[in-house]
């Protein structure tokens, strides 16, 4: 059920030499045109090409027809930033990992140990969310006992309406900001039913996916 790694070709960019001292010339000197800052590097304008066309689509230089290439101001930080908020909920989710309110604890467990997930989603007819699961929640009606085949999730779940969600075209950075702010493991992806109601769950973020996400955008493998 876990989603593989996925190349998105979004990583910042780290500048090579070349494209520093290219940033450098028409940080002191722009609005420069690429034959002025060829002539300076002793270099030809194809050769330069590649590099301005990087700088340029990184948002460290902005290009003007008839004017030239001018430095837009903006520091690494910021265009990371900047980047960052436009990663989106849609883009990362990965599949929801349910079961309904008549699961026993004894399943539940069983289903988080098979699927590999910490939260399971509490759903009823055409995926409806009702509620939430976590590993504390499944340990805690552990002790004493009872047997566990015979409790049902529905008495030990969180229950909608106290649900922190999120929706597809939300940012992830918001979405890693609920997951702080409440406290939470994961949150479901939602969006309204078909049939008014309630809301049907479609994914799931988690702070394994934010974890994913950071290691990407810092150039590494996330698997
Ligand atoms: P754990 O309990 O394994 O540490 P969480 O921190 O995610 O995992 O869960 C803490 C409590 O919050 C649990 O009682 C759980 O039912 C509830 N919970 C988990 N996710 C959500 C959510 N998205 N919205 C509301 N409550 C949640």
């Amino acid at each position: 059920m876990k989603r593989g790694r996925r190349a998105r070709g979004c990583q910042p960019i780290e500048l090579s030499k070349r494209q520093e001292t290219i940033l450098r010339i028409v940080k002191d000197e722009g609005p420069i045109t690429g034959e002025q800052i060829a002539e300076k590097l002793n270099l030809t304008r194809a050769t330069l090409r590649p590099d301005l066309a990087i700088l340029t689509m990184s948002g460290f230089l902005d290009a003007r027809p008839r004017v030239g290439y001018f430095y837009s101001g903006k520091t690494g930080n910021q265009l990371l930033g900047e980047h960052l908020r436009k990663l989106s909920v849609k883009e990362y989710k990965s599949v929801p990992v349910v079961c309904q309110e008549e699961t026993s604890v004894y399943d539940a467990i069983c289903t988080m140990f098979l699927e590999d997930v910490g939260t399971l989603f509490v759903v009823r007819e055409g995926g409806i969310l009702t509620g939430v699961v976590s590993r504390k929640d499944l340990l805690k009606s552990s002790m004493g006992t009872r047997d566990l085949s015979s409790i049902p999730v529905g008495v030990i779940m969180t229950r909608m309406p106290n649900i922190v969600s999120c929706e597809l075209d939300e940012s992830l950075l918001e979405a890693a900001s609920k997951l702080i702010r409440n406290q939470v493991d994961a949150l479901p992806v939602v969006k309204d039913a078909e049939s008014g109601d309630g809301v049907e769950v479609v994914g799931r973020i988690t702070k394994t996916t934010i974890t994913k996400a950071f290691v990407e955008l810092g150039g590494g493998e996330a698997v």
